[in-house]
């Protein structure tokens, strides 16, 4: 069970060779000078999503959907749950209300019923109803595709709204989510802490074609190794490029225990992951009720 997820930490490992044995003995906290530039900030910043990207070249959403109503209803169900919780509920919503017309005209207490494993599935419920109910009388059942219109639509906040244009119209956009604002507080690319300032900082630091990226490498590492208790620096990839390092478990095979998901050996959040991640040797979440 644990092969395929000890595979890619392998193969990461190899790639990264020098920085990674450094970070299993001697990483050290690499704080930015308290003067730092912008171009040395912006310079910083770019190299760690680099390397990130090494660390993570399947990062995608995960969240399951095939088109943009699925995600736009994914996305709502996800506040205060996980991303699996979320893939292990919509295949039955799914199957009943395939379209915005069809969860608009829904009994609720069936939605609620299918909802439940959600959490707080009375008012999930009541939103994801709501946002069909607006899509069919306003958009013509589409989703819209423009931030301005997005953000109108009942429950649909910034960042929802653009986890829906980044990954399902293309359309760059930063998910300032809890990961993402502790990881690039940690990494010292921002003070902010109102969750819009920090996208708009961010931003700034990268090129539009680098967002929607940048954001899934972000939330994947705070998801797999840089916790909010217990980040687990002494298997960090990029612990030699860490202003934080050693704000968490700095042993390495301590650390190593703290990994998460296929870092870990584990299976992933989605039940129907890209074969990146599967070819990669990640493997896929279980149904509902299966573990
Ligand atoms: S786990 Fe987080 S805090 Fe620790 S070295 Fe890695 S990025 Fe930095």
């Amino acid at each position: 069970m644990a092969d395929g997820g000890k595979t890619v930490v392998k193969q990461t490992a190899a790639k990264k060779a020098p920085a990674a044995k450094k970070v299993a003995s001697k990483a050290v906290a690499s704080k930015p000078p308290k003067t730092e530039s912008r171009t040395a900030l912006v310079r910083r910043a770019r190299r760690i999503n680099r390397e990130l990207a090494d660390v993570y070249p399947y990062a995608h959403p995960e969240l399951d959907f095939d088109n943009p109503f699925q995600l736009v209803v994914a996305t709502v169900l996800s506040a205060q749950t996980t991303d699996l919780r979320v893939n292990q509920t919509t295949p039955a919503l799914f199957a009943k209300y395939p379209t915005p017309e069809d969860l608009a005209a829904a009994n609720p207490e069936e939605v609620e019923e299918i909802l439940r494993p959600c959490g707080f599935f009375r008012a999930k419920t009541k939103s994801v109803m709501g946002l069909s109910k607006a899509l069919v009388e306003n958009y013509g059942g589409e989703v819209p595709g423009r931030l301005e219109e997005l953000v109108k639509l009942p429950g649909v906040g910034r960042k929802t709204a653009f986890v829906v244009l980044g990954n399902a119209f293309g359309r760059p956009g930063i998910t300032v989510d809890t990961h993402f604002q502790r990881l690039v507080r940690r990494w010292q690319w921002t003070e902010q802490t109102d969750p819009d300032k920090i996208e708009a900082e961010i931003a700034a630091l990268f090129p539009k074609s680098d967002w929607t990226d940048l954001s899934h490498h972000v939330i994947w590492h705070g998801r797999r190794i840089c916790h909010a208790r217990k980040p687990a620096c002494g298997a960090c990839p990029i612990a030699p490029l860490c202003p934080a390092y050693g704000e968490g478990e700095t042993d390495p095979e301590k650390a190593k225990k703290l990994l998460k998901y296929e870092k870990g050996g584990f299976p992933g959040q989605r039940l129907r992951p890209p074969q990146a991640y599967l070819d990669a040797g990640g493997k896929p979440a279980p149904p509902l009720g299966a573990g």
